[in-house]
């Protein structure tokens, strides 16, 4: 385990890697952004834009955002609506939203735009999401898979030219190649990029999980998506994307952070719509030997906000941040024990960096602080 020397983040991060400076390709990745030209990028978003318009039928919408109550989502609709847009908004509707959650989409949907919650039947998610966690050791693989090809679907049906996502998690957090930075979420960035462990929803069918039960998290065929002429955008490759800075243009539409602090991570403004989002950042601790925390705070540090000693300072005080609530009320929404839940997370601990003391404690040797208080 090797960690980055500019940001907080390890090497076991799935897609980053470090060079031979001991700097990661997401903290390099970060370094070219002053170089971008923005204006440019801009330019080339305002020519998607009218070709959108041009696309789309005299009443049809113009394009279609994800949203899910979270500050991005505020933000790309606030973007959306200012470039003249007509958007058809659209939701998975997570079986953990949040009254918070609730009340962003609201004020979102306030904002001006027609929105459409899809649910999944929760006897169909709960099966799918236990073994998604047995697998994989992921309970959000279902959650994944809907956020990515609901959205496509009803673009197709409803012959929408645009979707519009926020951040490209790729390059924010890890890919650098230009085939991956640039404009197009296609099935290659799905399989990459999409956190379903390669799956599609046809390999989750089974005896209890049948085709038609799944038929929420089946996209549309590539030949269907190129019949509409679906183009996939994320709005963080043309305007440039801080947290913070999403987070001040959403609080001026209506969006509020939660009062009581930071559910999971550092910010009290992110992954607080959803009570189960915690559980699949927490099973990072397992695989990869790193939180939330250090996500949010290596974002922080990169926007030069922190340095690497406060943030290391902060990881210090807040501890590993198991989700002990998110965790008592996924059990129940599954209907398994705590006990089990436990022991599924276990199996997944990566036994090539942690290590099982003679007291039986488990310990990560190469952790980034020497000092750390295992338990
Ligand atoms: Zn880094």
């Amino acid at each position: 385990m090797k960690w980055c020397q500019q940001c907080v983040l390890p090497d076991t991060r799935p897609h980053l890697h470090l060079d031979t400076g001991g700097v990661c390709n997401a903290c390099r990745a970060h370094a070219t952004k002053p170089a971008i030209d923005w204006a440019a990028r801009a330019a080339r978003l305002q020519e998607v834009v009218e070709l959108a318009k041009r696309q789309a039928s005299a009443h049809g919408y113009d394009c279609l955002i994800p949203v899910s109550g979270g500050k991005d989502s505020t933000w790309q609709t606030a973007q959306c609506l200012d470039l003249g847009l007509r958007p058809l908004a659209m939701t998975w509707k997570t079986p953990g939203r949040t009254e918070i959650g609730r009340r962003n989409l609201e004020a979102l949907i306030a904002l001006g735009v027609d929105h459409i919650d899809w649910q999944i039947s929760p006897k169909v998610e709960t099966r799918f999401m236990v073994k998604a966690f047995e697998r994989f050791g992921s309970t959000a693989i279902p959650m994944h898979l809907a956020l990515f090809n609901m959205p496509l679907t009803l673009a197709v049906r409803f012959q929408i030219p645009l979707v519009v996502w926020g951040e490209n998690s790729a390059f924010e957090y890890g890919a650098v190649d230009e085939a991956h930075t640039g404009f197009r979420l296609d099935a290659e960035w799905l399989r990459t990029y999409g956190v379903t462990h390669g799956t599609t929803a046809a390999d989750w069918v089974d005896e209890e999980l049948l085709a038609k039960d799944l038929a929420g998290y089946f996209g549309p065929t590539a030949e269907e998506l190129t019949a509409v002429d679906v183009r996939a955008i994320f709005l963080g490759y043309y305007l440039s994307w801080d947290p913070q800075e999403t987070r001040r243009v959403a609080e001026a539409h209506g969006f509020c952070a939660d009062a009581r602090g930071p559910r999971t991570g550092y910010y009290a403004f992110a992954d607080i719509d959803d009570d189960f989002i915690s559980l699949h950042h927490w099973m990072k601790w397992y695989k990869f030997g790193f939180t939330r925390l250090f996500d949010n705070l290596s974002l922080e540090i990169r926007h030069g906000r922190l340095t690497r000693v406060q943030a290391i300072e902060i990881i210090r005080q807040t501890g590993d941040q198991t989700p002990h609530e998110d965790i008592d009320k996924f059990c129940a929404f599954a209907g398994i024990a705590r006990k089990r839940f436990f022991e599924i997370a276990e199996q997944f601990r990566n036994r090539e960096i942690w290590r099982r003391r003679i007291d039986g404690v488990w310990t990560l040797p190469e952790f980034l602080i020497e000092d750390w208080r295992w338990s």
